[in-house]
């Protein structure tokens, strides 16, 4: 049996900056465009002047949720923000981040990107001490809990003692007052990166939002790692407050999530994705005439696929012959599967010269419900394919993440109980391939133990209720006094 984790779960992309002589706004706001993929649901900035937070949250995306005099009334040199990921069709104003609030410790934001697995516990024992929630996520339950905390121990010692209390991912971006902190769970599940830009410095989840601010990448938040940026923009402080003896870095960030021009944890996802390319072509390859990718994802792959197949001599061409509708909205997020199966034909059309009377391999990075495999395949023998052979970039998505990536539930994931061949029967391709998790980590250059494959393994890194785990993990008893000092 499936625990569903109550509360929506926070798939998200976050930033902080703490500049000096220079409004923070407008770098954020530019930081969040960068990580506009990382969420469209909603997007947010909250500053502090020194005096006051302000804060502005709306629906909608980047370049909609903010007017010119938004902007200019997010005063101050330090702030952070927040994109959110939608969920399937709901709207939800309550969960818009960042999180903001006053307590008598002092204004706090908050901006989460990952999801608890003991959030529910931690609020029962805050309500329990008289503390109101307005939201069921569980951000505002890690801001309670830090603003409890607060008031006993000084900012690092808070922030360790709610480390020691929250299971689960997090990577976390926070204003206390004028200063900001950057926070990764001791996993480190979610990325977070630390840069260097003009007259400061950012956190951010990914690197493309420090290039956009001409800036550059310092380095990676440590797992366990507290980062508090000096107020008039110099520097950092490092404070490693939690050790995990192994890490689980999400391995989907590399695959579909984070764009190809970030670095993670020491790794470009361009990269990446062109080795597992080159892997899949390595493990499965098979002869046709064209390799083309799925677009936008399935592109680095194709190409790594097709130069590794040429390198061994195999006379296949790679070629666009898919082409994207790109204001066509996610088909992911479709309430309906008539919904999702119109959104691919609206998205993804097929170059009938490109692929009338050849055999065709086609590369995705993932197939999870199977609609957009179903779907091309079809569309690619309309316009004349001889063969469809589909190739897929990650290893078959057999389980759910409860970690902050929106995929499905298990009942709707096409290889939750199939075998490889009934998926390719269902989709109708000639022949079907995944990549193997031996492939993901070496591509990675990672062990598979420091490495969240829960939805490929079924196995996961944190302790979740009906699910099993593939290490020793000990959720923290959330009503003990930490022994943290
Ligand atoms: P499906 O059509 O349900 O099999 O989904 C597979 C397609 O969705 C692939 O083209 C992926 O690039 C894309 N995809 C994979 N994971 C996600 C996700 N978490 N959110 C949105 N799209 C995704």
């Amino acid at each position: 049996m499936t625990r569903e984790l109550a509360g929506p779960q926070e798939k998200c992309g976050v930033v902080g900056v703490s500049l000096d002589g220079r409004a923070a706004a407008r770098p954020l706001y530019y930081a969040l465009y960068a990580l506009q993929h990382r969420g469209q649901e909603s997007a947010g900035i909250v500053t502090h002047d020194g005096f006051q937070q302000h804060d502005h949250v709306e629906m909608g995306l980047v370049g909609d949720a903010f007017e010119e005099s938004d902007l200019d009334g997010l005063a101050g040199e330090v702030g952070i923000g927040h994109v959110r990921y939608p969920t399937d069709g709901s709207v939800d104003t309550s969960c818009a981040q960042p999180f903001s609030v006053s307590f008598k410790s002092g204004s706090l934001g908050l901006s989460h990107n990952g999801n608890l697995v003991n959030a529910d516990e931690i609020r029962d024992e805050l309500a329990g001490h008289g503390h109101a929630f307005t939201s069921d996520g569980d951000t505002e339950v890690i801001a309670h809990d830090l603003a409890r905390n607060l008031l006993e121990a000084d900012l690092v010692r808070a922030v360790r003692r709610t480390m020691n209390r929250i299971h689960g991912s997090y990577a976390l971006t926070i204003t206390h007052d004028d200063t900001v902190l950057g926070v990764r769970d001791p996993r480190g599940n979610r990325p977070l990166c630390i840069g260097k830009i003009d007259d400061g410095y950012i956190l951010a989840s990914e690197s493309a939002a420090i290039d956009v601010l001409d800036g550059d990448l310092v380095r990676d938040v440590r797992p366990g790692e507290l980062v508090v940026l000096d107020d008039d923009g110099t520097g950092f402080e490092s404070y490693q407050l939690v050790e995990a003896d192994q890490t689980a870095n999400c391995f989907f960030e590399h695959v579909y999530f984070a764009r190809p021009d970030s670095r993670i944890d020491g790794n470009l996802v361009y990269d990446v994705r062109r080795e597992l390319g080159r892997k899949l072509w390595e493990e499965s390859g098979t002869d046709s005439d064209v390799v083309m990718p799925v677009p936008d994802s399935g592109r680095a792959f194709a190409s790594g696929y097709a130069e590794a197949a040429q390198e061994d001599g195999a006379s296949v061409e790679f070629a666009e012959g898919l082409m994207k509708n790109r204001y066509v909205g996610r088909t992911f997020i479709m309430p309906t599967q008539d919904a999702r199966e119109r959104a691919v034909r609206l998205k993804l059309n097929p170059i009938r010269d490109v692929v009338e009377g050849k055999t065709v391999t086609v590369i995705d990075d993932s197939i999870v419900r199977g609609t957009t495999s179903r779907q091309l395949v079809d569309l690619l023998r309309d316009v004349g394919a001889e063969a469809v052979n589909f190739r897929v970039g990650a290893p078959a998505i057999i389980s759910p993440c409860y970690m902050g990536i929106d995929m499905a539930t298990r009942e709707e994931l096409i290889a939750a109980d199939s075998s490889v061949d009934e998926i390719r029967e269902e989709i109708g391709a000639d022949s079907l391939s995944y990549l193997s998790v031996e492939a993901v980590a070496d591509a990675l250059d990672a062990s598979e133990a420091d490495l969240c494959l829960g939805c490929v393994t079924g196995e996961y890194p944190y302790d979740i209720d009906g699910e099993a785990t593939d290490r020793t993990v000990e959720r923290p008893d959330v009503g003990a006094q930490p022994a943290d000092d």
